[in-house]
């Protein structure tokens, strides 16, 4: 899609990814200096000619005629908006990725992804555990448009990984291998070399490769870079730490054009898409999503510190206390630089402890979410996880005394301060 921001003339890959993330993409000379991109609040584009927009509609689906112009222009806002079209320019910097997509929620950019490349009879593979609406999308409502799941565990090694590569491969064509790394809201950490090899594998006894895909909301594009390890597309919710504010609903799916340019086919059927201003909002917050993403870990360190001497805390999985001997330590630090601030730890022995804890609470918002400048807690049964399987939940290491914590920008000792007088209370 190309838009009139006349990006052209400033696109630079030379430049640091934090300049490409505030200059990219955008000519103030081409908006009567306006510094920042104005909000383009239509629905609708203007054609030059009937010939245009006949000629855009054929690129648009896939049907260019020798002659045609290389890109189509903008359409209609379904397929983009100038604002969509600069958040996806700079969306991908930070990955390294070739092309970005955005869509009205994370969990928008899950479905249409996985919709666009698995249908019925095929099969996903996927780590477990996922985020909550992940999984019910996967084991509740995939099921019923007859495609099928094979779970493996998020620590498997490989002898456990080709087994359920070979039971994945029983049940059908394998199509897709699903991660999220490291998972919400316990932090296992998924090897993300290991899932390429087995994609691989899949491919060499099928004669198809199944797409890896990795969802990267926790640690984010600054914490870690998923293609460096041979995933093909990475996935996020941007409602949590590229928004970074709490206040607003998006997603994004970044990689290769080959495979985005199949995602957008079926994000503009589905209609998935962010309108304008969320969209500016977003690429203003990118401009310091580098600097809020390294405070809000600064400011963990501190708490977990705090929270690992505790006499009421137990099951802390925060990921910079892993043994960097441990399997588990090992992949985190090969394959992130952030230690993220979203962490579970277990209070008292059961729910009323971890209740009491949470209505104790002063300063932290008792809210489900995460990644916002103010600091959120909730307890994942109860709330963001209890669309899973009550057994599963089991099986999964979520206890009824676990909570989850993501540490925003205050300073860590007023939250140090606040979590030490409601563990009194248990
Ligand atoms: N992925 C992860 C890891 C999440 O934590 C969430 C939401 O909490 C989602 C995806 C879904 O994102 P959204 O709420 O923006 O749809």
């Amino acid at each position: 899609m190309a838009s009139d921001y006349g990006h052209r003339k400033n696109a630079s890959t030379r430049r640091a990814a934090q300049t490409r993330l505030i200059h990219e993409g955008y000519d103030p000379a081409a908006h009567s200096g306006s510094v920042k991109a104005p909000i383009y609040h239509s629905s609708t584009f203007l054609f030059e000619s009937a010939e245009q927009g006949a000629a855009f509609f054929r690129i648009n689906n896939k049907q260019a005629l020798p002659g045609d112009p290389e890109a189509a222009g903008l359409m209609y806002s379904r397929f983009s908006t100038p604002n969509v079209d600069l958040l996806e320019k700079r969306l991908a910097i930070l990955d390294g990725g070739e092309a970005a997509l955005t869509f009205g929620s994370g969990m928008a950019a899950i479905a249409t992804t996985l919709m666009a490349f698995a249908g019925a009879g095929d099969v996903i593979l996927h780590t477990a555990p996922l985020y909550g609406g992940t999984d019910a999308f996967l084991n509740r409502l995939l099921p019923r448009q007859k495609v099928q799941i094979e779970a493996v565990a998020a620590e498997a090694d490989e002898p456990a990984f080709l087994d359920a590569a070979r039971s994945a491969m029983a049940k059908g064509p394998v199509r897709i291998l699903y991660t999220e790394t490291p998972t919400n809201p316990n932090n296992e950490i998924v090897d993300l070399a290991l899932c390429r090899k087995i994609a691989n594998h899949i491919g060499e006894v099928q004669g198809f490769t199944p797409i890896v895909i990795c969802d990267n909301t926790l640690l984010g594009p600054v914490g870690q870079q998923p293609l460096a390890f041979g995933v093909d597309l990475v996935i996020y919710s941007l409602t949590k730490y590229a928004g970074g504010h709490s206040d607003l609903l998006a997603g994004a799916v970044v990689g290769p054009k080959s495979l985005t340019d199949q995602i957008y086919s079926v994000r503009s059927l589905l209609g998935g898409v962010i309108d304008p201003h969320t969209a500016w909002l977003l690429t203003r917050s990118l401009e310091t999503v580098t600097l809020r993403m390294k405070a809000a870990c600064d400011g963990a360190e501190r708490v977990a510190d705090f929270l690992n001497y505790h006499p009421k805390v137990s099951r802390l999985n925060y990921p910079g206390l892993l043994d960097a001997d441990s399997r588990r330590g090992g992949l985190h630090r090969e394959q992130s630089s952030l230690n993220g601030s979203t962490f579970s730890f277990d209070v008292g022995d059961g729910r009323d402890a971890a209740f009491r804890f949470l209505d104790g609470l002063k300063l932290i918002k008792l809210a489900v979410s995460l990644g916002g400048t103010e600091s959120l807690i909730l307890h994942p049964v109860s709330t963001s996880h209890s669309n899973v399987d009550p057994a599963r939940r089991k099986a999964l290491g979520y206890s009824e005394a676990m909570v989850r914590l993501s540490v925003g920008l205050e300073d860590p000792q007023d939250l140090i301060d606040d979590l030490e007088q409601a563990l009194a209370n248990v």
